[in-house]
């Protein structure tokens, strides 16, 4: 679909990239973006550059035909499916300065993943050329560092990010949970339940003491293993111990069994 003559009629193109494996949490940002555009592409692009480990990006979940009914029953206008020879032709360098985000967190723990995540956003954005893009707060660090890859190229595209959608148990959504065991399943409930405690403590506890709770609570869990349970500023990710700090955030990532799954919490 030629989208050059949507664009030249001055309608707004939405964009929602995603990497397939399609959920209620994929959906909410189609709704978002059928809102607040005429138009909506969502890309679903399984990025080789942003895997740290290859066994990860082998067993990512392809569930085409699913995706496809997903798409249609959200009202999405048009599905970009690239190949990888299409996004990667050839060998290619890319290094853009993210500033040190792109190290903290996420990017300790994935060396290299930032780099991959933007230079995949560039190109779906080069192709798309859309006025808006929407993203999940559920990958938190992700929308800053999309926000400025942007900025590094003064790009003409608003980013938007979309609240984390949630199953009846709190579990956030992620096509990685389909790789749960039913045991893994019940064991991952810690990670949105410690994230809650220190939401609903917040106002009577110390950041010390909520943090040294929630961890407690995430290690008393056999085979949860965690990588980070952190509050920080949501603006430069750096440990916060004023609760006076406004845009306060906590984040944190854990394997759970065999799966790494990542969730956070606004505390304001
Ligand atoms: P992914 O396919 O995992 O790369 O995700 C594509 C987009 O969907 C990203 O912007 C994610 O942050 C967003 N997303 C993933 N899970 C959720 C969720 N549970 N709620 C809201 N957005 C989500």
């Amino acid at each position: 679909m030629q989208l050059e003559p949507i664009k030249s009629a001055q309608q707004k193109i939405a964009i929602v990239p995603t990497m397939g494996a399609l959920h209620k949490g994929h959906v909410s940002l189609i709704a978002e973006a059928k809102q607040q555009a005429d138009l909506v592409v969502c890309s679903i692009f399984v990025n080789p550059t942003q895997f740290t480990d290859p066994k990860d990006l082998e067993k990512y979940p392809r569930p085409l035909a699913h995706d496809i009914k997903m798409l249609e029953e959200a009202g999405c206008d048009v599905v970009f499916m690239p190949s990888v020879k299409e996004m990667y032709p050839g060998p290619e360098n890319w290094h853009i300065d993210l500033g040190n985000v792109e190290f903290l967190l996420e990017g300790e723990f994935r060396k290299g993943h930032y780099q991959g995540v933007t230079q995949i956003v560039k190109k779906l954005f080069d192709a798309v050329n859309p006025d808006i893009a929407f993203f999940g707060q559920k990958d938190f660090q992700q929308v800053l560092m999309i926000k400025k890859m942007v900025e590094y190229f003064n790009l003409p595209v608003k980013i938007v990010s979309c609240p984390i959608i949630r199953e009846p148990d709190g579990l956030a959504m992620s096509s990685r949970n389909i790789h749960l065991s039913p045991q893994d399943r019940q064991n991952a409930l810690v990670i949105s339940r410690s994230l809650q405690y220190v939401k609903s403590h917040f106002e009577e506890q110390s950041i010390a003491c909520l943090l040294e709770h929630a961890i407690s609570m995430l290690q008393a869990v056999p085979g949860v293993e965690l990588d980070y349970f952190t509050i920080v500023n949501g603006d430069t990710l750096l440990p916060e111990s004023n609760k006076e700090t406004k845009n306060l955030v906590a984040l944190v990532a854990a394997k759970v069994g065999e799966t790494r799954l990542i969730d956070n919490m606004l505390l304001h």
